[in-house]
């Protein structure tokens, strides 16, 4: 039964609010939410039919449809009708400038690493406030269905979308008018819909193989305490359905002896022959024969032709199952159960390719359309704290640190982390009298933050004028379950602080992430050589900075001396900074330590002596 509440104020019955599950999809999207018997249910709004094609239209008085009415104008008005936003959400021109044959619409191209903008009609549009259209419609649907207000969702995003993209899908949420409880991955949701992790003693590693219209992705997820954890996760964002009804197509066009160009041509054939072929893609799966015509054109297909016609691409994805096994460190005998999602999934030979790869039979009661919106119902009933608390853990695929002297990346939350996590640790001033600290977030593996990928960067103003070292600048990063990042600089003495939340500005494509490891592999050995000499640098440096200021303080506690030999070593370190030897400065750094250690133990307190060792940030 759902919980009923009394108000207080009215006496009358106040039903609990409802939180639904949203798949935002890139062909189609759909919301779930908990009926009163306790069970997911998808929402049919009066009829209107589940699945509403991730489609928005704008006519030119730029008055905006959405769904199957909006789909209608692909082949009308192909310019001003938006699909496939999803992989727009988040990227820049640049991430997605090699696919752009494939979006009818118009994409500015402005070169940058800014996000990309649509234009339709003579208005400019973000993909948030596209997906936000996409949005607004579901959450009316859902209004209307259910008669009742719907203002909190838990959306779902693919495993390997970046930060950038999860942010994005959460500002596309709060612009449609919805609070995002959760961005949940589809794998996990998908996996909660077959009530996996849902009993916290359960400890299962599984395998959820996603096949939609233009998009395949698999991942791999480890589920113990209740305690999801994607392991890796693979695929290609251009492949799908789609290519299944492209080859029939093809095949036809050369059976019927007839010329692609000449047929591309002709608009409204084109559409009409990928919809046939569309449908005998789906009849395939369950009879043996497709048999129809277009006008003069012959339509038919048998089963093990269209088998044939797929086999490669089908392999393909198989590939990319071996490959995230391989990145979990896992053979298919370690995997307890491969889940479905997808309308593509439907096809048998599809079906037969992932059973005979993973040794078992694949779960797929459930619709593959709905599977991950049900999950997401769920997620949110766990929200809604109607069920006993499941977390939701993934990793970070890059780390996350700061920059410090030198240019030299100081990592806080490494690579692989779980999250959500939070570390942080404590920096000091390197000049005297220091009121300002720049606070610089890099994510990557190399050594050199210049190398490396700037998230944000951000001023820790008005710490009190103290001697170098004397401040304690404590830098807390906090990556949360949607992996978005919140950095937090406080100065413990004053309490100074500083909070920023990171948007990055662009997003990270899967290649970028694994060129950035693998560059980072590649230059290992000179990336450690130039850190050390770096390190032994700015070592040098703040020696040079405390010890000229030290003799220049303290002088009458000196003897006339003590001061010239002290200037003496300090000339020779200044020679080997000149000289960029490591060991020369090291040597030379430690020869100066040495010999004003004794005065600078007579006249100073224990915190210059401390900070002399301390990290600083420039
Ligand atoms: P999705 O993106 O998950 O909605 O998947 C849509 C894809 O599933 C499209 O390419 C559809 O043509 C395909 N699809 C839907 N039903 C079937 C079916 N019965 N057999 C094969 N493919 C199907």
């Amino acid at each position: 039964m759902a919980k009923i509440s009394i108000n207080l104020a009215t006496g009358s019955l106040q039903k609990e609010e409802i939180i639904v599950g949203i798949d935002l999809g890139t062909t189609n999207s759909l919301v779930a939410f908990i009926n009163p018997d306790k069970n997911p249910q998808v929402i049919n709004d009066a009829g209107k039919g589940i699945l509403v094609p991730s489609v928005v239209y704008f006519n030119n008085q730029n008055d905006v449809v959405v769904g199957n009415e909006a789909k209608e104008f692909l082949t009308t008005d192909p310019t001003n009708t938006i699909f496939s936003v999803k992989r727009l959400l988040g990227r820049s021109y640049n991430d997605v400038a090699d696919h752009k044959a494939i979006f009818s619409y118009k994409i500015i191209d402005d070169d940058t690493d800014s996000l990309v903008k649509i234009q339709a009609g003579n208005r400019f549009y973000t993909p948030i406030e596209l997906s936000a259209e996409i949005l607004k419609e579901l959450k009316a649907r859902a209004e209307h269905a259910l008669k009742t207000p719907v203002n909190r969702a838990v959306i779902t995003v693919p495993a390997y979308f970046n930060d950038s993209q999860r942010q994005a899908t959460r500002d596309a949420g709060k612009l449609a008018g919805l609070d995002v409880m959760r961005i949940v991955n589809e794998p996990t949701a998908a996996s909660l819909a077959y009530g996996i992790g849902l009993d916290p003693s359960q400890q299962k590693t599984i395998a959820v193989y996603d096949l939609g219209g233009g998009t395949f992705d698999v991942s791999i997820l480890q589920i113990q305490n209740g305690i999801f954890e994607v392991l890796a996760t693979n695929g290609n964002t251009y492949l799908g359905g789609d290519d299944f009804d492209r080859l029939i197509l093809n095949y036809w066009i050369e059976k019927n002896n007839l010329n692609l160009a000449e047929v591309a041509e002709d608009n409204i054939l084109m559409q009409t022959l990928r919809l046939k072929a569309e449908s005998a893609k789906k009849a395939l799966s369950t009879q043996n024969l497709f048999n129809e015509q277009v006008g003069e054109i012959w339509c038919t297909l048998d089963k093990q032709t269209f088998e044939q016609l797929i086999a490669a691409k089908v392999e393909e994805t198989i590939t990319a199952c071996k490959n995230a096994l391989a990145d979990a460190s896992l053979t298919s005998n370690d995997i307890d159960e491969v889940i479905l999602v997808g309308g593509s999934t439907r096809t048998p030979f599809v079906k037969q390719a992932v059973e005979n790869f993973f040794g078992k039979t694949p779960q797929d009661n459930i619709n593959p359309d709905e599977v991950v919106a049900l999950g997401a119902a769920i997620q949110a009933d766990v929200l809604a704290g109607n069920r006993s608390d499941i977390l939701l853990l993934d990793v970070t695929p890059l780390s996350l640190g700061i920059e410090t002297m030198g240019g030299l990346m100081d990592v806080i939350i490494a690579r692989n982390s779980k999250v959500p996590t939070k570390a942080g640790r404590q920096y000091t001033t390197s000049l005297d009298g220091q009121i300002n600290m720049k606070i610089s977030v890099y994510q990557g593996e190399r050594d050199l933050v210049k190398e490396n990928r700037k998230l944000a960067e951000f001023d820790l103003k008005g710490i009190p004028a103290m001697p170098a070292g004397l401040p304690k600048v404590d830098i807390n990063f906090l990556l949360n379950a949607d992996g978005i990042l919140t950095v937090q600089a406080i100065e413990l003495r004053s309490g100074v602080k500083q909070e920023i939340e990171i948007t990055p500005s662009y997003g990270l494509s899967d290649d970028t992430v694994e060129k950035m490891l693998i560059d980072s592999i590649t230059h290992a050995k000179s990336d450690v050589e130039q850190r050390m000499l770096i390190e032994a640098r700015s070592e040098g440096e703040q020696l040079l900075y405390t010890a000229e200021r030290f003799i220049e303080k303290h002088a009458e506690h000196l003897t006339a001396s003590e001061i010239a030999e002290t200037k003496i070593h300090i000339e020779a370190l200044k020679t080997a900074l000149a000289s960029q030897e490591k060991d020369a400065i090291l040597k030379k750094a430690d020869e100066l330590n040495e010999f004003t250690r004794p005065f600078a133990e007579r006249v100073m307190d224990a915190a210059i002596s401390t900070a002399m060792k301390g990290k600083k940030i420039e």
